[in-house]
């Protein structure tokens, strides 16, 4: 199932499972580029730079915006977040579809511009799963959990505005809708382009 330059856009609350998800997608699927975004909020311990995140400055970050050179940026959790134009260099070039993993506010910035984007919201099976989900993977402080599931409470209304939705209460199950709506994507016309089979008599 080849790819054609479609930009996928994943949005979920903190903890609902998308960094889980869309790490397995890009394992099982073939030519679809996860986009690193740049951030200024501190690695946490088994973060990596340039490969989770390009870890950047308030100043730098600042800068990058001023140089336009972000196709979308936000301000989350009271740090900077955003998709360089880079990422969408490196799919052009390798002829790829693009995984972006953002919050609403840069998925909305994104759907003024790229209407033909797929715009897909992952779900909680509900408040307290969440919860659950970011005190047991132990990254954050008590303030900083209280601060993403109040983010959380707003962002989940959001979901109205995307095209598909997952609810994430297994993870296997979750991986495998993402697939589908992949693959069903890449054969939806006008984006099935490629090589049609020969359909004369
Ligand atoms: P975290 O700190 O947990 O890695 O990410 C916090 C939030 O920022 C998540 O909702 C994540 O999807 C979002 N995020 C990560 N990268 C970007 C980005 O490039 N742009 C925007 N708008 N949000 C991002």
């Amino acid at each position: 199932m080849k790819s054609k330059g479609i930009l996928f856009i994943v949005s979920a609350p903190s903890g609902a499972g998308k960094t889980t998800i869309s790490k397995k997608i890009t394992e099982i699927v073939d030519d679809i580029y996860h986009s690193i975004s740049h951030t200024t909020r501190p690695p946490r311990p088994d973060e990596i730079d340039g490969k989770h995140y390009y870890f950047v400055s308030k100043a730098e970050f600042e800068e990058m915006i001023k140089r336009e050179e972000f196709i979308e940026w936000a301000s989350v959790h009271g740090n900077y977040y955003g998709t360089s134009v880079n990422n969408l260099d490196i799919v052009k070039n390798q002829k790829k579809d693009l995984l972006l993993v953002i919050d609403v506010q840069g998925a909305e910035q994104l759907r003024k511009k790229h209407k033909t984007g797929c715009y897909i919201f992952i779900l909680p099976p509900s408040m307290k799963t969440l919860e659950k989900r970011l005190r047991a993977r132990g990254a954050d402080s008590d303030e900083e959990i209280r601060k993403r599931l109040k983010t959380a409470e707003e962002e989940i209304h959001h979901y109205k505005t995307y095209n598909y939705i997952i609810i994430n209460d297994d993870i296997d199950d979750a991986v495998h809708q993402l697939k589908s709506i992949i693959f069903a994507e890449r054969c939806r016309y006008p984006n099935f382009i490629p090589e049609l089979p020969d359909l004369k008599l």
